[in-house]
């Protein structure tokens, strides 16, 4: 037996981050950033009008005023995209839009909402001080700045901001490539009739879900019989193009326990009883490099073993911390029970009221119950320690996501 943190010591002992690639910006979305990038030149580039209006030497308009405006001759317009190198000399002005570069000499724009909109002269009726409704160069980023840091994960604001600096590719880390196989002759794909004795196999679906969730490429793979030879050229075909493997099934005491019988002792993978509720069965290692979870048949078994142990490993492979699931702290709405010696998972209802969270643990706790995990948001976490816990306890609460 070993524990739940010396289960996964071992398997993030065992896992490495994947190699940088290139890829274009919109192919980044939801990888990592595995380089710094920085402002090649100031943000914004140059000094521009922060509003459509006028462009003015602010002490021209100092006296304006609504019931004595200062009228201006208009000398052109200048529009953003402008690339004409422009000035303006005291006593003019020039009309000029969002954006559009500030002609040399102007040190203040007038909104055009405090003018008469002229055209070839304008009447301005409130005076502006120096900088007025100028975006300086520099404002936003400096040159030189680093925007998106190594190891960010690239949302829509990050994306912005590298297309922003003139970057059109980045360096980043991929999303692992996660093969998902289910394992069990009882097992029917979803859609097709059920003989007695049988089930619709809803693992893989889970957990290839799971994968894309926690920031992975997930493979189903159609199931693999309770067949030694095709468990073994199952692992032979996927291990090629997969950076890491997920089973279900077939790692416990049985008698068809063919995932433990043709791994054992194969590359690095080992099996382990882990002190948990559920997800005892565990099998982790490495087959030809490739990291290889085998986790248990039951679907709450599995689910609860691939955020425990899969999704930080798959952090951890994209160059992130290996965090948990975030946590809370809640309040317990009824008494509990926990097996003593074992971690104990049980699905909850957690809500926020009057500015507190409390948890409601599931009627059905069993692990092979997976309506209850359905209709949960999360996942009370009770220390090897834990016994009998009343109402009104605090307990961390894991939001699933
Ligand atoms: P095993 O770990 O293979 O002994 O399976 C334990 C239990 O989980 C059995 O009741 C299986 O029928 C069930 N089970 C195993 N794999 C799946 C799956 N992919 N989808 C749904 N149930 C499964
Ligand atoms: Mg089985």
């Amino acid at each position: 037996m070993r524990t739940v943190d010396e289960h996964l010591a071992d398997i993030l002992g065992n896992v490495a981050v994947l190699p940088p690639l290139d890829l274009a910006l919109l192919e980044a979305q939801g990888t990592v950033l595995a380089e710094a990038v920085s402002a090649p030149v100031p943000l914004p580039p140059f000094d521009n009008s922060a509003m459509d209006g006028y462009a003015v030497v602010a002490a021209d308009v100092a006296a304006a005023t609504e019931a004595d405006p200062v009228t201006l001759p208009v000398i052109g317009d200048i529009v953003a995209g402008d690339t004409g190198v422009s000035a303006l000399r005291p006593g003019l002005t020039a009309r000029i839009m969002t954006g559009a570069p500030l002609p040399a000499g102007a040190d203040a724009v007038i909104p055009v909402e405090w003018t008469d909109g002229g055209n070839a002269t304008v009447r301005i009726s409130r005076a502006a001080p120096s900088g007025h409704y100028i975006r300086r160069a520099g404002e936003d980023v400096p040159a030189g700045q680093v925007v998106v840091d190594a190891g960010s994960r690239l949302g829509a604001p990050q994306l912005g901001m590298i297309a922003a600096v003139g970057r059109s590719r980045v360096t980043v880390r991929p999303r692992p490539r996660v093969v998902v196989v289910s394992t069990g002759d009882e097992l029917r794909e979803p859609g097709e009739p059920l003989a007695p004795g049988q089930i619709w196999e809803s693992n893989s679906y889970m957990l290839t879900a799971a994968v894309v969730e926690a920031g992975g490429v997930g493979y189903r793979q159609a199931t693999v019989e309770d067949e030694p030879a095709k468990v073994l050229e199952m692992f032979h075909d996927q291990l090629v193009r997969a950076d890491a493997i997920v089973t279900t099934g077939g790692v416990s005491m049985g008698t068809r326990d063919v995932v433990k019988e043709v791994l054992a002792g194969t590359g690095t993978v080992g099996f382990h009883k882990v002190r948990m509720r559920p997800g005892k069965p565990q099998g982790f290692g490495l087959l030809e490099g490739v990291p290889v979870f085998t986790l248990p048949g039951n679907p709450v078994s599995a689910y609860v073993s691939f955020q425990v142990f899969v999704r930080p490993a798959l952090r951890a492979m994209q160059g992130l911390a290996p965090d948990p699931l975030p946590t809370v702290s809640a309040v317990l709405t009824d008494d509990v029970k926990s097996p003593p010696g074992l971690r104990h998972y049980m699905r909850g209802l957690l809500s926020f009221s009057h500015g507190s969270y409390t948890v409601t643990a599931a009627q059905s706790q069993g692990s092979h119950q997976l309506g209850s995990l359905a209709s949960a948001n999360a996942l009370i976490e009770l220390g090897e320690d834990a016994e009998a816990l009343p109402a009104g306890s605090h307990v961390e609460v894991m939001r699933l996501p």
